[in-house]
């Protein structure tokens, strides 16, 4: 019996692909599988929509080469810093790098010896990295640097997901310029600049699109789910079991702390999850999860590796499948924060099951097998 687990379903990761490739039809489609694909599996994800996509990228160095290490044999980008070092890892495993400062691309080009497929990384407003106003002289040192293999020039938006769209369009329209003035200076294959939230909403998609949430159908924002009425396809649900189920009188405490006291009767169920699953604890006596179609709230805090919730009045009984997160956009805000966290907090203990046509196809264990029901 696996405890809990998550569910991934290939078939809409796919379909979302080709829902966001129809919006944007000329542009190419880097699915983002950073950190570990958003909790759901980078290596399992890219191998099955490979074939659909046409690059693949990560945060980090390590998430490349595993991605290389697994077969994958699309082009990569690393969206974070490669310590200049480490850049001759990449030649190796044929990974693409971001330039986001001079000195960095100066340390890197003395470096090496072979040549590194870079795209310089524009901050148009992120104000994250990136070269903040391209002036002359830095194209020209840049060019010189007969090390790097300059293919392209991209950008991140800040507040694409949000109503106003004048920050977008500023960024927009600072992009576009740099562009124009170092067009002639490199033999650029190809410009990139928008995630999801810009993909879905302002269709400004350039010759690349680099989507991340989307992909797995979820929206950036409430704003973008109700503007698209909810057209993309959750892929995944995050399970759990029911353990154990008793009555407690009026005046009983639960959990740790006793910051949950029963003011009457109650039915309470223990789950087999807990903050170390990714189940966060801030959603002690807050959160609510789905047990044979109704809500149930959790109660007291939530441990290491269980909690409780209340299924007074419920039909439920021991080993009863459990949704997790019913509604992950009014989960994330409950505790202020957003479903790409609640995503990527899906702890490693917890197994993924891929399922395409309606079967399971594989299981990743990342922490040791476990036993089929
Ligand atoms: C994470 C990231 C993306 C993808 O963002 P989503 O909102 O998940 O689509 C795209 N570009 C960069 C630079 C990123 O860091």
């Amino acid at each position: 019996m696996i405890e809990s687990y998550v569910e991934i379903d290939i078939d809409k990761i796919i379909e979302n692909v080709q829902n966001i490739r129809s919006i944007n039809p000329d542009s190419m489609y880097c699915a983002v599988l950073k950190a570990n694909g958003y909790g759901l599996g980078a290596y399992k994800i890219a191998e099955e929509i490979e074939e659909f996509v046409d690059y693949f990228a990560v945060a980090r160095l390590n998430e490349a080469i595993s991605l290389r290490e697994a077969g994958i044999s699309k082009p990569i980008l690393i969206l974070g810093a490669v310590y200049y070092k480490d850049v001759k890892k990449c030649i190796d495993y044929d990974i693409d790098i971001p330039i986001f400062d001079l000195n960095y691309a100066k340390k890197i080009n003395d470096y090496i010896d072979k040549k590194v497929n870079a795209h310089i990384l524009l901050d148009t407003g992120m104000g994250r990295i990136g070269f903040r106003d391209f002036e002359e002289n830095e194209i020209r040192e840049l060019k010189s640097l007969e090390n790097l293999n300059i293919i392209s020039v991209f950008t991140h938006f800040s507040t694409a997901d949000e109503a106003d769209t004048s920050y977008t369009e500023m960024q927009h329209d600072k992009f576009k310029k740099i562009i124009n003035d170092i067009n002639d200076a490199f033999d650029l294959k190809f410009v990139h600049i928008a995630n999801s939230a810009a993909a879905i909403k302002h269709n400004i998609s350039k010759d690349m699109m680099r989507v991340g949430i989307a992909t797995y159908g979820i929206y950036p924002s409430d704003l973008l789910r109700e503007e698209n009425n909810e057209e993309l396809k959750q892929c995944f649900s995050f399970r759990s079991r029911v353990i154990f189920i008793k009555d407690v009188e009026a005046g009983t405490s639960i959990s740790y702390g006793r910051t949950f006291i029963a003011d009457k009767p109650m039915k309470i169920a223990t789950l087999s999850i807990g903050y170390a699953d990714g189940f966060i604890r801030a959603f002690s006596n807050l959160g609510e999860v789905l047990i044979n179609g109704k809500l149930c709230k959790v109660i007291g805090r939530v441990c290491m590796d269980q909690m409780m919730v209340d299924v007074t009045g419920i039909d439920v009984k021991v080993d009863d499948k459990v949704i997790i997160y019913p509604d992950i956009y009014k989960e994330a805000s409950k505790i202020d924060t957003i479903p790409y966290e609640l995503m990527t907090s899906i702890n490693l203990r917890v197994p993924r099951i891929y399922k395409k046509s309606g079967k399971i196809i594989s299981i990743d264990n990342y922490i040791g097998e476990i036993y089929e029901d």
